[in-house]
Formats: structure tokens, sequence, C-alpha cells
């Protein structure tokens, strides 16, 4: 392995970089970003970004001084991953071949149908989207967030702290029933209204009214909500298209095995792009969350060396079970393992009320899933078991 490429310089591909180097790779290394930024950390953009709590050198994923002797071609897209040659293409028709690729180009925020271009109207996915929304985000302001996910869930709450008016709406019922089921998905979005912002659910978005400028959000049932700002929070779509069919996907993502390798020998994928095979789950499953990407590179690393090296297939190392946090008004909420496997959840810790709680998921009597709001030293406990037990 004398050559590696690594595409997507964000924190999958800076996890791939520094994975290669520790795992003993001394060859030459490039790695290919579009964005200009050197890798940048995303969960800050709609919390402490957001609120003006740190500004962008408090966002670089890299450690002061640290080098792993890479190529970076930044601000430069790739367009097509030539199999046969080995190479990846990029849009100034520069060829770079080598001999092992990884894919990491992440995912992009899904925007709304319907014509472009009304000003006030934002989604958020990168420091450009964080800053174009910061500087929209002025008291007394009314901002309506359309989709009560987790990054809706934290710009509502950060825009409620610096005194916009805020109303959240979903066309499901139950926000946050995908990923922490029913029940506890209504108390986690229950945290809205008793921080004073106006959930709504149950009603699709029908337009956005305006002209130039956004100024409002007419629902499904004819109701205007006026709004100064709007915040898209509808998912992210995976950044695939540039390989152009190089590599068999699964619902868009690129399809891997349990290790991150593709249909396509010597090219892994990790990170928001991937659908690893879940030996436990038994299916292919597209993990958006920081802690995934930044552990599985290292896995899927192992598996290109061994694999150019000759060598069998390490098992060795455990691909834990998916873990996320997300931070809304004052609670810490932490997610691990799997809400869809559970057929039982109960409160083990705490209270709804209090808004400090722990809850164990169980299939059976096993525990599935544990979900902490506000009792990070229980969850880590917790979650630290489900790990030792349920490790692919
Ligand atoms: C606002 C926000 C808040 C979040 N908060 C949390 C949180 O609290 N907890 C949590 O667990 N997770 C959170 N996440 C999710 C977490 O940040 C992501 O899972 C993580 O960033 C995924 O890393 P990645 O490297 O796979 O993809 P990305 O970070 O998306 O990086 C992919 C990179 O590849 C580049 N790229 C794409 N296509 C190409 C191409 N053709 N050529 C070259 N480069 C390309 C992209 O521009 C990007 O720079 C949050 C995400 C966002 C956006």
């Amino acid at each position: 392995m004398k050559k590696v490429t690594i595409v997507g310089a964000s924190l999958a591909g800076l996890s791939a970089a520094r994975a290669l180097r520790s795992q003993g790779f001394d060859g030459e290394l490039v790695v290919v970003g579009d964005e200009k930024q050197r890798p940048y950390d995303r969960p800050p953009l709609s919390k402490e970004f957001l609120a003006g709590r740190i500004d962008e050198d408090g966002l670089g994923l890299e450690s002061p001084g640290e080098d792993v002797a890479a190529r970076w071609i930044l601000g430069a897209r790739a367009v097509g991953l030539d199999t046969t040659a080995g190479a990846v293409v990029l849009e100034n028709g520069t060829r770079i071949r080598s001999d092992g690729v990884v894919v990491a180009t992440g995912a992009r925020a899904r925007s709304l149908p319907g014509p472009a271009g009304l000003a006030g109207v934002h989604v958020l996915r990168t420091l450009a989207d964080a800053r174009a929304l910061r500087a929209e985000l002025l008291p007394g302001g009314r901002l309506v967030v359309i989709g009560a996910g987790f990054i809706g869930g934290e710009v509502a709450a950060t825009a409620q702290a610096s005194g916009l008016h805020v109303t959240v709406v979903d066309a499901v019922a139950t926000p946050l029933a995908g990923p922490l089921g029913a029940a506890m998905g209504a108390v986690v979005s229950g945290l809205h209204e008793a921080h004073g912002v106006h959930l709504r659910c149950g009603t699709g978005v029908a337009r956005l009214v305006g002209t130039g400028q956004v100024e409002g959000v007419e629902l499904a049932d004819g109701t205007l909500l006026p709004a100064d700002l709007v915040l898209v929070d509808v998912g992210a779509v995976p950044n695939t298209e540039w390989l152009g069919g190089a590599l068999a996907l699964h619902c868009g993502a690129i399809e891997c095995d349990h290790r991150g390798r593709t249909s396509v020998p010597g090219v892994m994928a990790v990170g928001d792009c991937a659908a690893w095979y879940d030996t436990r789950l038994g299916r292919h499953d597209r993990v958006e969350h920081w802690a995934g990407a930044m552990e599985r590179p290292a896995i899927a690393v192992a598996a290109l060396l061994r694999w150019r090296g000759g060598g069998a297939l390490d098992e060795g190392t455990p691909v834990n079970v998916p873990y996320f946090w997300s931070d809304q008004y004052d609670v810490r909420v932490q997610f691990a393992g799997h809400a869809g496997e559970a057929d039982s959840v109960t409160i083990e810790e705490g209270s709804v009320e209090s808004h400090s709680l722990l809850a164990v998921y169980r299939r059976g009597d096993v525990p599935v899933g544990v979900l902490g709001m506000n009792q990070t030293r229980l969850f880590d406990r917790w979650r630290h078991q489900l790990d030792a037990a349920l490790t692919v």
C-alpha cells in the first residue's frame, strides 16, 4: 500500500487519516475536500457557535500542531471514481491514482421542494450555513423551525435563549419517535413547550409565503404562521451522486459490510455517507452521528490495510452501538442503541417532570437501548454496559 486517497475532509475523513498513520501506514496520503476550511466540528454549529459562545477558531477538529502528513486538496470537489484505474477524479480534471480510497463525503441538508431563493430561509449543515443563520438570529424576531429533529430542536432552543419567538412544526404526530420511540420522543420534544416554544405537530407544511423575503409558513390545514426567519430541518441526504454508480448504494448511502468495505475492493466508506451492515440488526444501517464518524474509520482502515497486505479480515475491533447526544435548553439528551428494537421502555431513574431521567429500552429482558436526560454519569455506565453486551 503506497498511496491512499481520502475523499471528504471533515470528521470521518480526518479520523481515517489519523487511523492510517496510527496503524502504521507510512505511504502517501491525499485528503480531498470541497469545503475550503480545514476540518471543523459540526455539532457546535447549532449550539455554542450559533449562540455566539464560541467563534470559528473554536471549531477546528485538529489539535494544535497536529500533522497527519497528508497532502490536503481543499476547495476541490471529487466528481468521479474510476474503479478500473483506481483513480479519484476532481472537478478540474485532475486524476488521483491510489492503492486505496476512503470515501467520507458525508451528507447535506435536505431542502424543501419548491422555489429556492427566498431570503430568511435557512438549512444548517455547514459553517457557511451557520454564519448566515447566526447573522439573522435577532432578538424579537419570529423563527419557524420546520422539522422537530435534533438539529431543529437545538436551533429552536438556541433561538429561544437569544430572545426570538419560536414555533416548531412537524408533519408527524410524535416527533423523534423514530430515534427514541413514541413515548420518549414525546418526552424529549415536550422540552419545547416546557420552555415556551410553541410546538405544532401532525400538520405538514404547504408552502413558504413571501416575495423576496420569507413572511410566513402556510401549513397543510391553512394556518399561516408569520415568520421573519425559517429553518428547514427535514433530514440529510448522503453525498454519493458524485460516484456516478461506481459503488453499490443502499437507500442512497454507500453500501458497506460490517468493516466499511464497499462493493469495490480497496474502496472503503465511513461516516454519514455510508450504510454499514449491522450484524446484530441483520441489515444495513446508516448512522448519522458524530461518534460513528469518529470511531468507525479506524475499523475500516484496519480492514483496508489488511486487505492490501493479504491478511485475513481483522474481526478484533468491535463496532460500538450507535450513540448520539443533543443539547436542548438546559438538558443534555444522550441515546445509545436502537429504540426500534425494543418492545418496552422503563424509566429507571429520575422523572419526566424534572427533565432528568434514565430510561432503558428492552426487547424481552435484554437491554437494547438507553436514553439519558441530564444523567450523564449514569448514562455513560449504561452505555458501556450496552457496548459490552451488544457490540458486533
Ligand atoms: C448542525 C449539526 C449539529 C450536529 N450535532 C450533533 C450532535 O449534537 N451529536 C451528534 O452525535 N451528532 C451531531 N451532528 C452530526 C455529526 O456532525 C455528523 O455525524 C458528522 O459531521 C459526520 O461526519 P462526516 O465526516 O461523515 O460527514 P460531514 O461532516 O458531512 O463531512 C463530509 C465532508 O465531505 C465533503 N464533500 C462532500 N462531497 C464531496 C465531494 N464530492 N468531493 C469532496 N468533498 C466532498 C463535504 O463538503 C464535507 O466537508 C450534527 C450535525 C450538524 C450538521
